[in-house]
């Protein structure tokens, strides 16, 4: 029985999917944050759960060669990032490994390690960034959450953001601290700055600030917009929005343009894209488009095809194929990215692609009943992976093959496992990194009819 506090000798054998490090102690797995590969620490059990044992590395005694000085000096604390301490081949070694390891073991394949595009920077590469707002010591302040808790970590410059993020958020709290806007309290749920929101625009350089405020209207707002103005070249659009609930969700209900355009636009795989604040968009344009370009050769389409984009979000993917397809059908559940999608099929002159907001499992069933036969079926869900009757309706469908982008190796070795049960065989896997220095991983998958 691994106990709390005592210090056992043990190495580190694999990466959970939070970029934990694994060590096997008296037969228990124990996570540990701040590991590298093959790695041996005296380790300090810190947490004995019922399904999980956590601990902190108390001495190195072998040190790994991808260790390496953290660039950034809040990586340890910032719930943002969780390789810092890795040269980033180390780190692409442990993604590629991760997606590999899930389709295996989940998918029941038999692969080789995936390949994986290293991204070609790990710095600036973000073009969304979410600031918390808090009250600290010494007044108000913003920057990220601290791992696993809601405390602030005031982050001075957070390396994986661009300039204007860095420039919308010290305008934005240089406006609140002179007029003095109280920050957001979650517990006792008073003041009013919640988050600063801002979202870029790589290619055309547009960028977007979105204060979330508890409260309906802030004291000041011709000034605020007027700071901003000022401090951030390219500000196309700036958006009060109404945030009242309890709870994570960063964006609430209600959307006021306060200055400019309600959106920004930037330019993807040669297309124009509308990005409103509530619409998805990967966050990392130039991975994207590798990531998208993968999608699309494996789709293998010769303009003769139906395709069917599920979970589309504006319309990215969807147009993507358009271009090289008969006809494009786009389903996603929001309504404002919908709305995005249409106009941005209309902005680019494409006249082939359809888009229907609703469920992908309704809107899937709902295409099957009325004998639709897509060619090829696209699919890029959040993290939770396919619905039961997705995967039903797309097997009835019949396409000749899935093209499945996931966020999630695990979520998709499941639905990988389910297809190839259901008269569908694994053709093709690769990987991509849209998010260096933190754990999360892309994948695309390809998925083929066996006779
Ligand atoms: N393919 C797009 C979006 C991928 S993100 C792109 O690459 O830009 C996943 C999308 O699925 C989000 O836009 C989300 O709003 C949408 N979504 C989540 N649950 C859904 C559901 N049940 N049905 C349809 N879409 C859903």
């Amino acid at each position: 029985m691994l106990k709390k506090n005592e210090i056992y000798r043990t190495v580190v054998s694999g990466f959970t999917s939070e970029g934990l490090g694994v060590c096997r102690v008296d037969g228990c797995a124990v996570f540990v944050p701040n590991a590298a590969p093959d790695e041996e620490y005296d380790l300090r059990i810190t947490h004995v759960g019922r399904h999980a044992a956590y601990g902190r590395i108390e001495r190195i005694l072998t040190a790994s060669p991808d260790r390496c000085t953290r660039l950034c000096p809040d990586a340890k604390r910032c719930g943002g990032c969780d390789f810092w301490h890795l040269r980033y081949p180390a780190e692409c070694r442990i993604k590629a490994q991760r997606v590999t390891d899930a389709l295996n073991r989940i998918g029941g394949q038999n692969l080789p390690l995936v390949a994986l595009t290293p991204a070609p920077t790990c710095e600036g590469y973000r073009n969304k960034a979410q600031f918390p707002v808090a009250m600290g010591k010494t007044g108000i302040e913003a920057g990220f959450f601290e791992k696993g808790t809601h405390n602030v970590v005031p982050v001075e410059h957070c390396r994986i953001q661009p300039a204007c993020a860095e420039q919308a958020r010290s305008a934005v709290l240089r406006y609140a601290r002179r007029w003095s806007i109280p920050a957001y309290d979650e517990t006792a749920r008073t003041g009013l700055l919640r988050h600063i929101y801002v979202r870029h625009a790589e290619a055309t350089e547009q960028v977007l600030v979105c204060l979330v405020v508890n409260g309906e209207r802030l004291p000041h707002e011709d000034d605020l917009v007027d700071t901003l103005r000022r401090a951030v070249p390219g500000l196309r659009s700036v958006v009060l929005n109404t945030n009242t609930r309890s709870g994570n969700a960063v964006l609430g209900e209600t959307m006021r343009t306060l200055w400019g355009d309600d959106a920004i636009e930037d330019i993807l795989c040669g297309l124009r894209f509308r990005i409103s604040p509530r619409s998805f968009y990967q966050v990392n344009r130039t991975q994207a488009e590798r990531l998208y370009g993968k999608a699309l050769a494996v789709a293998g389409l010769t303009g003769t095809e139906t395709v069917l984009d599920l979970y589309c979000g504006t319309g990215t993917i969807t147009l993507c194929l358009a271009r090289q397809a008969k006809r494009a059908v786009g389903v996603e559940l929001v309504e404002a990215a919908i709305r995005d999608a249409q106009e941005n099929a209309r902005r680019n002159g494409i006249g082939n692609a359809e888009f229907f907001c609703a469920d992908a499992g309704q809107a899937a069933q709902r295409l099957c009943a009325a004998g639709e036969t897509p060619d090829v079926i696209v699919v890029d869900p959040p993290r939770k992976g396919l619905s039961a009757d997705v995967i039903e309706a797309m097997v009835r469908m019949a396409p000749q093959r899935i093209v499945y982008v996931s966020c999630d190796p695990a979520t998709l070795a499941r639905d990988v496992r389910s297809l190839t049960q259901q008269g569908y065989a694994l053709t093709h896997a690769e990987a991509v990194d849209l998010f260096p220095r933190c754990a999360h991983v892309e994948t695309v998958c390809r998925l083929e009819r066996v006779e």
